[in-house]
């Protein structure tokens, strides 16, 4: 890693970025638009954000808080736990735990850094790490290794069998930190008896853990809160997702990366519930004058992603998405499977459904929520069994009207790539045109940019598709 690269603490680095971006429109629109000739290396992702009015300035906001709960965490008395994205972050909320997620901090550095994060990818490698793991872990993990970031106090993650790149990510920085760890394992099914008697188990080991590394009992009054919170966000995200089935979609495709991120982040926390709400205001009345949720207020196509989206420089996969009029029906990461999901009326037994009544009712709610959280849900047994990734895709193309699916991924993800062929070939049978990238979604040195936006468009021409 370059000296240069040293000089900044990674986190802190993000932050100052983001909590500078996320006062940038307190001013008037005037001076907003005179600074961003002043800041050439981040207009575009600025901009990509701010003009989506009122959403995206939350967004920005909310963003900065939860960097600067990262950054401060310590001299304000408080844990911090390493995690994943497939991780639902209320339990660690439950008990003042800072949750600091690395695939979310790989994918800011991506969208701000113009730099990429190349060297920290490499520097994993470098201390041992195999360089055929995941990249959405390793662009912020390198950092962390290196010691350019808070250093955290326990590690939790949830993904073995399901991604065990991802869980080797942890379980190597565990013991490279020399830091507690804990993981949730998860069977090869998801609705029986003894799938869902494993997940009450293993989770109230966690909460163990928990216990035993905070020094503190589950707060039950706090923990009632947040599941009150959860049912709200349950019901406003079936909300987005009814919307999302309109023709045109009146949802910004950028929404669906504020869904996904605000659950990761923020799930069961007040700030996601105003961020849907917020969202919610744009897509109503988008929704009330029969227009997209694009610049155009058209819509010439709807792709669903069926696993990640792409995560370059300057957030360009929505800009794309955008200029030709695409809409984006979701991906794997924004299926949670709350109660009452539009995409559950044919898998009913499928969903979480949150209780309050007692401790034992909350706890199971959230080991439920947890084992269907995206990709722990779908991609932990055969790709072609029940509740699993063809089932879930083929359900959400017939219910959003997709014109095609598209999957990106990593080079890391080998449990998708024993798959996708086939994956693809049954989806192409059901006359879903489908649409494989050999890009990496977090590392550009793999295929550009514009060999994808290249790809994307040869097939949209060659397929014939878009009104
Ligand atoms: S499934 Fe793929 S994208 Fe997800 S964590 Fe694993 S390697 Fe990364």
């Amino acid at each position: 890693m370059k000296r240069e690269t040293r000089e900044y603490q990674y986190d802190w680095n993000i932050w100052s970025i983001i909590e500078n971006a996320s006062l940038t429109y307190d001013g008037s629109p005037k001076e907003y638009e005179t600074l961003l000739s002043l800041v050439p290396h981040f207009r575009d992702a600025l901009h990509a954000i701010i003009r989506q009015g009122e959403p995206g300035i939350l967004f920005m906001k909310q963003i900065a808080t939860y960097l600067k709960s990262i950054v401060s965490a310590h001299e304000n008395g408080k844990k911090v736990a390493m995690t994943t994205f497939c991780f639902a972050p209320p339990i660690l909320y439950a008990f003042g735990v800072v949750p600091l997620l690395l695939e979310p901090m790989t994918v800011l550095g991506t969208f701000i850094l113009q730099r990429g994060t190349s060297e920290y990818l490499d520097y994993c490698c470098e201390v041992g790490f195999t360089e055929t793991s995941c990249s959405s872990q390793r662009g912020a993990l390198g950092a962390y290794l290196a010691g350019l970031g808070v250093r955290p106090d326990m590690i939790v993650c949830d993904s073995p069998g399901i991604c065990d790149t991802n869980a080797n990510s942890y379980s190597f920085a565990s013991a490279y930190l020399d830091i507690p760890f804990y993981q949730l394992c998860y069977p090869p099914t998801l609705t029986d008896e003894r799938a869902g008697m494993f997940h009450r188990q293993d989770f109230m080991n966690l909460i163990s853990f928990l216990e035993e590394q905070t020094g503190s009992r589950l707060d039950i009054d706090r923990l009632r809160e947040i599941v009150a919170e959860i049912e709200l966000q349950n019901e406003l995200i079936n909300e987005f997702t009814e919307f999302q089935r309109l023709v045109p979609s009146p949802i910004p495709p950028i929404f669906n990366l504020f869904l996904y991120s605000g659950n990761f982040l923020m799930g069961g926390t007040r700030d996601f519930t105003e961020l849907l709400r917020s969202m919610l205001k744009t897509i109503r009345l988008n929704a009330s004058r029969g227009v997209s949720g694009m610049n155009s207020g058209k819509e010439r196509l709807r792709g669903f992603f069926s696993y990640i989206d792409h995560y370059t420089t300057d957030l360009r996969l929505w800009n794309f998405l955008d200029r030709n009029e695409i809409s984006h029906l979701g991906c794997i990461l924004s299926t949670f499977w709350g109660d009452e999901a539009p995409y559950s009326s044919e898998r009913t037994d499928a969903v979480f459904t949150m209780k309050r009544d007692s401790l034992e009712d909350m706890i199971d709610s959230l080991a439920m929520q947890m084992s269907r959280m995206p990709m722990v849900k779908s991609i932990r047994g055969p790709y072609d069994a029940p509740n699993m990734w063809l089932d879930d895709t083929l359900i959400m193309t017939r219910l959003m009207k997709a014109d095609f699916v598209a999957y990106f991924g990593t080079i890391g993800c080998r449990n998708t790539w024993g798959m996708v062929k086939s994956y693809a070939r049954d989806l192409e049978r059901s006359g879903i045109p489908t649409l494989i990238m050999y890009a990496d979604a977090f590392d550009d040195r793999v295929q550009s940019w514009e060999a994808v936006m290249d790809k994307m468009s040869e097939f949209i021409h060659l397929r014939g598709l878009g009104r």
